[in-house]
């Protein structure tokens, strides 16, 4: 499979946040998000065998249980990454899969936890979220959006109430976008919407979400890659 990268660094979003998680990165995304801060997977990369990312991946662990499987967008290699997935849950490892849902969803082994990023207004990429892929959702996963502005927010507000999310996963996280040649402070001062503003409307709407704060851009500078 083609990988930008495979390093071990603490979880930055989602409710495993802050835990130390081996990071393998796959290269490639079909989406063009407006805010994200992946683009150099979009090309390049190392093409490795399965027992090669195994190899490097238990490297990079050392005491670690924990993986995330991450892009770009890991789905598009679906032929490769599911066996891979298998492999880790073998040995023993709690796996994660960050994707945005808009690949099926079907063949992801049970027991990995998918956080699934549906993709709102502002993003340039939204309605491609599959929706078939809500049936794939099991309890343990989890469903993030990402907001830059009132309109964003007013779509996952809708989108979480329409499809009962809060009953059919374990976590779902409003997280503020953060812009993406933000550098320098390590504060909320980089975020497209004040999670202030963003916590305000969650609590007038008594919407039983998770605000979510990109720990690692709080921890490093919110340009440095491979953390
Ligand atoms: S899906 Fe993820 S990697 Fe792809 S463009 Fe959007 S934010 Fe970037």
């Amino acid at each position: 499979m083609q990988i930008t990268e495979i390093y071990k660094s603490l979880q930055g979003e989602s409710s495993y946040s802050g835990l130390p998680c081996v990071f393998v990165r796959l290269t490639a995304c079909n989406l063009r998000c407006s805010w994200c801060d992946s683009e150099y997977t979009f090309q390049g990369g190392r093409r490795m065998t399965l027992e090669e990312v195994l190899g490097e991946t238990e490297r990079a662990a050392g005491a670690c249980r924990m993986v995330e499987i991450t892009g770009g967008e890991p789905m598009l290699q679906e032929r490769e990454v599911v066996p891979l997935m298998e492999r880790l849950l073998e040995r023993g490892y709690t796996v994660l899969l960050e994707t945005s849902g808009e690949r099926p969803l079907a063949r992801v082994p049970q027991q990995v936890v998918k956080i699934v990023d549906v993709k709102c207004p502002h993003s340039g990429a939204a309605g491609t979220f599959r929706m078939e892929n809500l049936e794939a959702l099991a309890p343990h996963d989890e469903v993030k959006f990402v907001l830059s502005d009132r309109a964003d927010y007013e779509f996952a507000r809708d989108f979480v109430r329409e499809h009962g999310l809060p009953l059919k996963v374990a976590s779902v996280i409003f997280s503020p976008a953060f812009r993406k040649e933000a550098t320098g402070a390590r504060d909320a001062s980089h975020c497209l919407l004040d999670p202030r503003e963003l916590a305000e409307w969650v609590l007038q709407d008594e919407l039983p979400v998770r605000l979510g704060l990109q720990l690692h851009k709080f921890v490093w500078d919110p340009a440095e890659k491979g953390v």
